[in-house]
């Protein structure tokens, strides 16, 4: 799916009938119209270095040319340590000469907008020290993002989509449906909003620096695979972002036929949402069971997974529904001879009532007889919950439009 055109600059973020903004964003200034001004400024953001070297070549360099360019112009525009300041980068003619960028290649990249292309509409810290973030996209989509500091490093919980088409009885992002893709950019700019504010807090409280990436947010991230890997590729290119490719993990609901694109495309780690240890129950609270069976799903995982490589399995515990011992011998039976580990995650409260969390003692047991099969198994423990912020809570659209609490 393409992603809709953005409107101008200046034209109205919400439609009428949306609620007004939350109050903390500061007003955008208006950028008056010219008539020569661009409708759309494309965006340095939704490049990665082989994108723009494409686009460098198309505007007169040669192929090599090109790739040294963009190289540098990454380097210039996002290299830092992820630990480290990014200030935004001078972006003109005479730093692009500075950077030893010939003239050819000066009006194709002043073209691009290097500017965030999402503002933070309002933030949610949690007690726990999770914080939950609205961002606003330029056509007035709200997104969320959920920073989560550890003691060693500090993850980001990043979006894919506005919304989500796979509908998952469990899931709040699942309820919206599908408003549209993010563009590369969209996903880039919610790290760069994060890493400016870890680093804001890391200062003041000595927190780790963000390290690690986790496409658990809202939307189904090998649905919008290809902007997904570009966004991927510029984030763990050592000139630009420097994220440790096993630092960023893609979570599925289980596309099967594009986990072979994704291994092929892209240095990172896979998890896939499991959620049920049979096809009838899996399909219950997963539409995308129905296209995509559990054996259909570990025939493609054994077959793409590289050498060396492990996927992760994640298995949300649902009270009395999937969380017996029973379920855990059929769960050990399924992921048995695929090079795995397995992340039981206690339910958080979601859209459908009847699916709730298991008492410890039942998530204890699961995880006793599950561990006991031989099967690497670790608890997620819920982060962010008292602001909405945890896994299948986000809710970016519908959350906002609620009525504010007395
Ligand atoms: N669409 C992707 C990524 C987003 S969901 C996917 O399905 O994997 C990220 C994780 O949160 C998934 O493992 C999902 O199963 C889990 N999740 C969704 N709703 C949840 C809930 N109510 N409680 C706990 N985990 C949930």
């Amino acid at each position: 799916m393409r992603v809709p055109e953005i409107p101008e600059e200046g034209a109205p973020a919400l439609r009428a009938g949306d609620p007004p903004a939350p109050a903390p964003v500061p007003a955008r200034p208006l950028i008056r119209r010219s008539a020569r001004a661009p409708r759309w400024r494309a965006r340095l953001a939704d490049h990665d270095a082989a994108s723009l070297a494409e686009l460098l070549r198309k505007a007169g360099g040669t192929a090599s040319a090109a790739r040294a360019v963009a190289g540098k112009v990454v380097r210039h525009a996002f290299g830092a340590e992820p630990g480290a300041e990014r200030p935004a980068p001078a972006w003109d003619a005479a730093a692009l000469a500075a950077l030893g960028v010939g003239a050819w290649a000066h009006e194709a990249l002043l073209a691009l907008d290097p500017g965030l292309s999402l503002e933070v509409a309002e933030r949610a810290p949690s007690e726990d020290d999770t914080l939950r973030l609205v961002l606003r996209a330029r056509d007035g989509a709200l997104i969320e993002s959920v920073l989560i500091p550890g003691p060693a490093r500090t993850t980001l919980c990043v979006s894919s989509q506005v919304g989500c088409a796979r509908a998952c009885a469990f899931c709040e992002t699942g309820r919206l449906g599908l408003a549209r893709q993010l563009a590369a950019g969209e996903i880039v700019d919610q790290v760069r909003i994060a890493q400016a504010l870890a680093l804001a807090e890391g200062q003041a409280r000595r927190g780790a620096p963000l390290r690690n990436l986790v496409f658990m947010g809202m939307g189904e991230p090998f649905d919008n695979l290809g902007e997904v890997l570009k966004a991927i590729r510029l984030l763990t290119d050592p000139r630009a972002f420097r994220f440790a490719p096993s630092h960023v993990t893609v979570s599925t609901v289980g596309v099967a036929d594009k986990i072979e694109a994704f291994f092929r495309e892209a240095r990172a780690e896979l998890a896939v949402s499991l959620n049920a240890p049979d096809d009838a129950r899996r399909q219950a609270i997963m539409p995308v069971n129905a296209r995509f069976s559990m054996a259909a799903l570990k025939e493609a995982l054994a077959r793409s997974l590289p050498p060396g490589r492990r996927v992760l399995f994640e298995y949300v515990l649902f009270d009395r529904y999937n969380d017996a011992p029973d379920d855990a011998d059929l769960l050990a039976a399924y992921v048995a001879g695929l090079r795995c580990r397995v992340n039981v995650i206690p339910c958080n409260p979601g859209p459908d009532p009847a699916l709730r969390p298991p008492s410890a003692e039942r998530l204890d047991a699961f995880v006793a007889r599950l561990s006991g099969h031989g099967v690497t198994t670790l608890v997620r423990r819920p982060r962010g919950r008292d602001v909405g912020g945890a896994c299948g809570q986000l809710a970016g659209m519908a959350r906002v439009r609620q009525p504010a609490p007395a």
